[in-house]
C-alpha cells in the first residue's frame, strides 16, 4: 500500500564536503554535523531525525548536486517489491 508520508530529508554523506550551508539554514534546525567521516574526510551533515517541514532551503542552498535530497508533505512512498 502506498502512503501519505511526513516531510524527510536524506543526504547522500558521501557526496556531502560538510560546509555546513545547510544546517545554518535549516528553520527548524534539525541538521547537524555527523561524527563520522565520509569517503573525502568530511564529517557530512546529517538529519536528526524528526522535525523536518519539507520547505527545502537546504536543498537549495547546497552546493553539491545529489547531496540532498526533500521530500514535501504527502509524498507517496512507493512500495518496493523484495
Ligand atoms: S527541508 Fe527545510 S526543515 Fe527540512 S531539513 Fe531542509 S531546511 Fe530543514
Ligand atoms: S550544504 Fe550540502 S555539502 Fe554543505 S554540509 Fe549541507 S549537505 Fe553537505
Amino acid at each position: 500500500m502506498a502512503g501519505l508520508k511526513e516531510p524527510k530529508v536524506i543526504i547522500n554523506s558521501d557526496e556531502c564536503k560538510g560546509c555546513g550551508l545547510c544546517i545554518d539554514i535549516c528553520p527548524e534546525n534539525v541538521l547537524e554535523f555527523t561524527k563520522g567521516f565520509n569517503k573525502m574526510g568530511y564529517h557530512p551533515a546529517g538529519y536528526k531525525g524528526q522535525g523536518c517541514i519539507g520547505c527545502g532551503y537546504c536543498f537549495y542552498q547546497c552546493p553539491e548536486p545529489g547531496a540532498i535530497i526533500v521530500y514535501k508533505k504527502g509524498y507517496i512512498e512507493e512500495e518496493v517489491e523484495a
